[in-house]
Parts: structure tokens; sequence; C-alpha cells
């Protein structure tokens, strides 16, 4: 067996938009109290089995930690958890903010084993960014993908965000030629949501803009879809596109459903049955640590019918898509007449169609409950 380790990084410079994460707002990182926290949490669950086969440091904004906290954690971690011996390194994915990426910075990472970034671009338009509150000018994209290169950082994922209120007239085509032009080997496509009391909330409340449209979201993701296989992307999971042998290895573990490890404030972790996470808040995580105690918040173990249900969603999310005899015959017939998935050697699979209405396709199923597996 094989474990996914994942790192979550709460801090970022301020809060955009549009987010709701667990994140801790800070000019300075608490490199020092930070890495004690998560080495102490780390060696309290590293003798879960099996080879370390990816690492992924996700946020808040890992590029804020000095890149020698960077070094010092991959040193750690790849020392606690035991890895292979073989000719396939070891993913390691940080996710940066293109204003992090200066040249010591990227070399430090590649450096420290580093060998996959995933850049927050989310728009080429800096009109769109200030809106979203990033800290980050158009211009700093290509910039940091060209240093990350320098740096002999190939592998190269760029998010964006598409769905945007119709008022900030966002030319959603232009962002994907920009994206492509830049070569990245993947691209992670977000559709904008409306959470509960982030500023978007806000702002929608009180009419100085309005909701996405759900039209326009359309619109974008199936153009996406057009546009990005003209270019040689090939869509791997509902959000998620990239070239031929770069999907990521770490966000393939979740959804096929895998064990992972997760360490770090918010951080979900899972063996195949119990699914725990952290305290989400970075001073109540600390602070117990600090004091010994477990940071776990709490745990649920699934039900067989939870896991089946579960394993549902993530193969009608996935390209691998689910055997034909796991769905009621009733919907995967209707299914396919209304275009929303197809049927291939008896498995089905969402059209991009299909991935716009994912939700209603998994609430049919739950009402419908799953049939009994041979
Ligand atoms: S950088 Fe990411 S985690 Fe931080 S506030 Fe923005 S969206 Fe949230």
């Amino acid at each position: 067996m094989t474990q996914h380790l994942y790192v979550h990084v709460p801090f970022c410079v301020r809060r955009c938009s549009y987010c709701d994460f667990s994140i801790a707002v800070r000019k300075h990182v608490p490199a020092r109290e930070y890495l004690d926290a998560v080495l102490q949490e780390a060696r309290r669950g590293s003798n879960v089995p099996g080879e370390l086969e990816t690492i992924y440091f996700g946020g808040g904004t890992p590029s804020l930690l000095p890149a020698p906290a960077v070094g010092r954690l991959v040193q750690e971690l790849t020392h606690l958890f035991r890895v292979p011996h073989s000719a396939f390194p070891v993913e390691i994915t940080l996710e940066a903010n293109p204003e992090d990426v200066t040249e010591s910075n990227a070399r430090a990472w590649s450096g420290a084993g580093v060998n996959r970034v995933s850049l927050g671009a989310q728009s080429f338009d800096d009109r769109v960014l200030a809106w979203m509150h990033r800290s980050h000018a158009a211009a700093r994209i290509g910039d940091a993908v060209r240093t990350l290169r320098t740096a002999g950082i190939d592998n190269i994922s760029l998010d964006l965000i598409f769905g945007l209120p119709g008022e900030l007239q966002r030319d959603w085509a232009r962002d994907l030629d920009l994206a492509l032009a830049l070569r990245p080997t993947h691209l992670s496509l977000y559709g904008l949501t409306v959470e509960p009391r982030t500023p978007l909330d806000r702002w929608i409340s009180r009419g100085a803009t309005h909701a996405p449209d759900e039209a326009r979201y359309a619109d974008e993701y199936l153009y996406a879809h057009r546009r990005l296989s003209a270019d040689g992307f090939a869509f791997y999971e509902v959000s998620n596109a990239s070239r031929n042998g770069f999907i990521s290895r770490h966000n393939s573990a979740y959804w096929s459903g895998r064990p992972y490890t997760g360490l770090g404030p918010a951080a979900h972790s899972f063996d195949g049955r119990t699914r725990r996470w952290n305290l989400p808040a970075w001073e109540a995580y600390r602070r117990a640590l600090a004091d010994g105690r477990s940071a776990v918040e709490s745990a649920e173990t699934l039900t067989g019918e939870q896991r089946e249900l579960e394993g549902l969603y993530l193969g009608l999310r996935t390209a691998e898509g689910l055997p034909l005899r796991r769905l009621p015959a009733s919907c995967g017939n209707r299914w396919v007449r209304e275009g929303w998935v197809t049927v291939t050697e008896d498995r089905l699979r969402c059209t991009p169609d299909g991935w716009l209405r994912l939700d209603s396709l998994v609430q049919e199923l739950t009402r419908l409950g799953t049939p009994q597996l041979p």
C-alpha cells in the first residue's frame, strides 16, 4: 500500500473575496511554531503502513513559508515516512502564489525535492484579480512559470476560476489562451461558488454584485472542454485536465478512495474506513500539540452504504467512470439518452454535460439507493 501525505499550510496575506477556507491571515508567517507543530503531529502518526508516494503542500498559501522551512519539512517527512527505493520519485507538490515565485525560492524548492508546483493564477486580467482580492498582478504569472522552469520544475499546474459575475465582463477565452500559451502540464478549473460569510456573499446581499449566472457557468465550462481538448489536454476529473502523463497522482488518490494522511490545521485523513479531521483554527491546533494533546477534532467511520455511495460519487467525478453494474439500470439508460454519460466496455463515464450536473446525478443515486453488488 502506498501513502499519500497532505500538509495544510493555513497562512494567507489576505482573504480572497470568495474564500471560506480555514486560513490564518498573517503578514509574517510563524514558521518556527508551524514546523514544531506539524512535525510533532507527524511523529505521532508516522507509523502508518506503506511507502510514501506523494506529498502535497496545500493551503492557505504554502509558498509563504520561508523556503528553508519547506526544505526541512520535506527532509523530516521523508525521513519519518518510508520512501520507496524505486526509480519512480515521490511526487512533491507545492501550491504557490505567483508573487512568491522568486529565483531563490524556486531554486530552494527544487533543491528540496519539490517537483510539481500548482500556481494560483485564477485570471490574467488585473481588474478581475483585484476584484478577487488576489495579491498578484497578471504579469507575475508568466514570470513565475519561467522562473520555475529555469529552476528545473517543469511540472506546473495553473488554477483558473470561471463563472464570474457578468458585470465583470471577464474574457474567459482570452484567459484560457494566455494560460495555454505558458505550456502548463496541468490545469485546474474551478467554478465560482458563493459561500456564506465571505466578502462575495456580503457584496451580493447588499446588491453590489450579482450571484454567478448558471448559463454563463455552463457556457464557460463547456468552452474550456473544447479549447483544452484542441490543445492536447484531457479532463481526467470534473475540474482537472492534464497533458498525457501529468495527472496529479496525489489528488487521484483521493478520487480513487485510497488512504491518505493529513497534517496541519483542518487537514483530513482517511484509512479506507474512518475519516478524521484536525482542529481547523491555527491557534487551537498549535496549542493542542504544544500541550501534548491530539490535534484531531473529530472522526467518522463510514458504513458500508456510505462507502458505496462515496465510491459512486468519486467514480462519476473521474474519467475512469464506473462499472455499469454498479448503477440502477433505470437511471443509467436515461442518462445515456440525455447525453450526460456514455457507456463503453461496460463502464459508464460522465460527458462534460454530465459533469455540469454531477451533484444532481449523485442526488438521484442517493434517492434511489444503490444496487446490491455481487
Ligand atoms: S489564497 Fe487561497 S486559501 Fe488564501 S484566501 Fe485566497 S483562496 Fe483562500
